[in-house]
Formats: C-alpha cells, sequence, structure tokens
C-alpha cells in the first residue's frame, strides 16, 4: 500500500521490527538528558550521525544542541528487535534515566 508519508532517513511500517536506541547527553541540556529513537537494525550509528547534523541531516535539533553545548552525546543502550510501540512506551514513560546505564548504575530488569 502506498503512503503520501515517506521519509528519506527511515521508511518505519507499524510492527517492523528493528532498534530502539537510547541517546544519553552525559549531563542536562535544558530540561532533557536523553533522546529515545527507532531505526532499522544496525543503522543506530548511522542515525547519531544523522542527528548530530540536525534536521538537515534527517535528525533530531535537540541532540544536535546537545553537543553543540558540549555534552558528550552518545548511544548509551539498545534493543534490537522491537517495534516502534516498543519505543512509544518507554517514551510514555518520561523515566528514560531509569533505563540508561550511563544515568543509572545497575540495568533494569527486563
Ligand atoms: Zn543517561
Amino acid at each position: 500500500m502506498a503512503s503520501k508519508f515517506t521519509s528519506a532517513a527511515t521508511p518505519t511500517y507499524p510492527g517492523q521490527e528493528g532498534t530502539v536506541y537510547l541517546i544519553c547527553f552525559g549531563g542536562a541540556f535544558h530540561h532533557a538528558r536523553h533522546y529515545i529513537g527507532w531505526c532499522k537494525e544496525g543503522e543506530e550509528e548511522r542515525r547519531l550521525s544523522q542527528h548530530l547534523g540536525g534536521k538537515k541531516s534527517g535528525g533530531s535539533n535537540l541532540v544536535k544542541a546537545a553537543a553543540e553545548a558540549g555534552l558528550p552525546v552518545r548511544i548509551a543502550r539498545t534493543w534490537t528487535g522491537k517495534s516502534r510501540n516498543f519505543e512509544r512506551a518507554i517514551k510514555n514513560q518520561r523515566n528514560a534515566p531509569r533505563f540508561c546505564p550511563c544515568c543509572n548504575g545497575e540495568l533494569p530488569s527486563e
């Protein structure tokens, strides 16, 4: 089925499995310390470089701005074999530090 919504960066389909990644800024940037996203499996490093390029590169201006503020932005954690529903579930908890090994000495059990 054709969709009029297309994305040059990462075409996605509901229920498609991929990788959910958690980017940690290593410190607070305004109210944010983390960015959670979804990509096709194995593409998280490419997505991170897109984020560092900001919207122009198909990434997130938040991540770009945090990096430009001098924060050590990096991928702290990934979950493979997950759909975008999982990404949404984590975002909805609004408690990313709990899932972040950099901000939380212990990994939560899944
Ligand atoms: Zn963190």
